[in-house]
């Protein structure tokens, strides 16, 4: 064994511990330290010149120690409670602990061979399906993030229109389906990205009107669409949008299904967990009618990145698409092993920081940090609406401000005010409706009124300095 690795095992403990230290000091300056400096980097570190690649390597403490001079200090506050942008929660204790685990035991849960990897991870989706209260119909599996779940369920899409037509995509290719129509309202950008990977390209997205004022599908538009449409279909609902958390009317979208034919996949990154909070359940009604949905969980469950969810109502589809035969795999069997339900072969247990935290703070918890995390939207939403600076887009349906400048809103002020305020508090571009405009999305664990009051009044000094 080379003579450091040697050392390193012999004081693996210490290593562990010098590495706690160092992760225990960085969540302890979350909430004092810039969120993001004005230019993007931290003050007093200009961007770092890459190093070579050292020839003989000097250890663990010597790599901690120079991750800490040379790069942690330009590492954002992204798990701190004023990081508003883009929708990034952060870690709670119990996610920690359970990521920090995953790496001790580094397992490959992919297959029935290999321990209780995948076992644990059906139990975790079977606390996810509670908490969204969906059926026993829908079995899902982990996936690296919304984009991989909304690609992998659009793949089972792809595979029901084969089968609709009596071909298959996962054996001869996406061009046996002939011109395939994904209709959507307002879809995320990650929708377009998976219909490129998977051959059916980006021009198979048709836009459907939404209704007046809204990012929701109108769903007399979208009956129209189908009426339209030569064959099965795709549709691709949205349970909350990142500019305004507009919701498609799920059910109403659903019921379509009974003058149409086709797969029903709905989006539901951060707009699933509005089913946590009684008084805003009602817009997830008809989530479980989904063919295919896709649930973020380094987003509003609070796990680290990379983690979300993937169900589906027919998971003999998805082996038909991920099936990866090999002599020492099991077989597909009823209940396939997850090699063959993925896009990946080999693969984290990334189920263990969501079973953590879910075992940890159970239902009430995570309510709990929706519900707050919603008061405190509310709570922006109402400083900014009530300040002559500022223009409130659309109202706050649940997490997120859509937010611009009243005087003359164009990107480049925004840019300005943005950067003023980046060190208190970080939100990100948009554009909604042809109007440059800022959101400030709400889902962090740790996010308090204190800390809408030093966003708000970050965001009102900002706007004075750049007027
Ligand atoms: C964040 C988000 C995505 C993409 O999620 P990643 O985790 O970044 O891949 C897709 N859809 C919606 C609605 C989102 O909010």
């Amino acid at each position: 064994m080379d003579r450091t690795l040697a050392a390193d095992l012999a004081r693996l403990p210490e290593l562990l511990e010098a590495t706690r230290r160092a992760a225990a000091d960085a969540l302890a300056t979350l909430d004092t330290r810039p969120v993001l400096a004005a230019d993007g980097a931290a003050p007093h570190s200009p961007a770092p010149l890459p190093e070579p690649l050292p020839e003989d390597g000097s250890g663990a403490d010597a790599a901690l120690a120079a991750f800490r001079d040379r790069w942690e200090p330009r590492l954002s506050a992204s798990a701190g409670p004023r990081y508003l942008g883009f929708v990034t929660g952060g870690a709670t204790p119990a996610a920690l602990a359970g990521d920090w685990l995953t790496a001790a035991h580094d397992q490959n849960s992919n297959s029935a061979l290999d321990g209780a990897g995948q076992d644990l991870e059906r139990e975790t989706v079977g606390w996810l399906r509670e908490l969204f209260g969906l059926s026993d119909a829908q079995t899902g599996t982990f996936v690296s993030g919304a984009t991989m779940s909304n690609t992998t369920g659009l793949a089972i899409a792809r595979e029901w229109l084969g089968e609709r037509l009596g071909v298959s995509p996962g054996e001869d290719g996406a061009a046996v389906l002939g011109p395939v129509r994904v209709l959507s309202g307002a879809p995320h950008s990650s929708i377009a990205k998976a219909l490129s990977v998977l051959g059916l390209g980006r021009s198979s997205l048709v836009p459907v009107p939404t209704l007046p004022g809204r990012e929701a599908v109108d769903p007399a538009a979208l009956d129209r669409a189908l009426a339209d449409s030569p064959g099965p279909a795709v549709v691709v609902a949205n349970a909350g949008t990142v500019n305004t958390v507009d919701f498609d009317d799920l059910r109403a979208v659903a019921a379509l299904k009974e003058r149409h034919d086709f797969w029903l996949h709905t989006d539901a990154a951060f707009g699933a967990f509005a089913a946590l909070s009684p008084e805003h359940a009602h817009l997830t009604a008809g989530l479980d009618a989904a063919d295919s949905l896709c649930v973020d969980l380094h987003k509003w469950l609070n796990v680290p990145y990379d983690s979300a969810v993937q169900f589906t109502r027919r998971q003999d589809l998805q082996a038909r698409v991920f099936q990866n035969s090999a002599a020492y795999l099991g077989p597909l069997g009823s209940h396939p092993d997850l090699v063959h339900l993925t896009p990946e072969n080999s693969h984290r247990l990334r189920a263990l920081a969501a079973w953590f935290t879910l075992r940890a703070y159970g239902r009430r918890g995570h309510r709990e940090i929706v519900e707050r995390d919603i008061a405190c939207a509310r709570a922006l939403g109402a400083e900014l609406a009530g300040d002559p600076a500022f223009r409130l887009l659309a109202p706050v349906r649940l997490n997120v401000v859509c937010f611009t400048l009243a005087d003359d809103p164009a990107p480049a002020r925004l840019a300005a005010l943005r950067e003023a305020a980046a060190a208190e508090v970080f939100v990100t571009p948009t554009v909604l409706a042809g109007t440059p405009a800022l959101r400030a999305a709400f889902s962090n664990w740790r996010t308090t009124h204190e800390d809408v009051r030093r966003a708000a009044q970050a965001l009102r000094t900002a706007a004075r300095e750049i007027a």
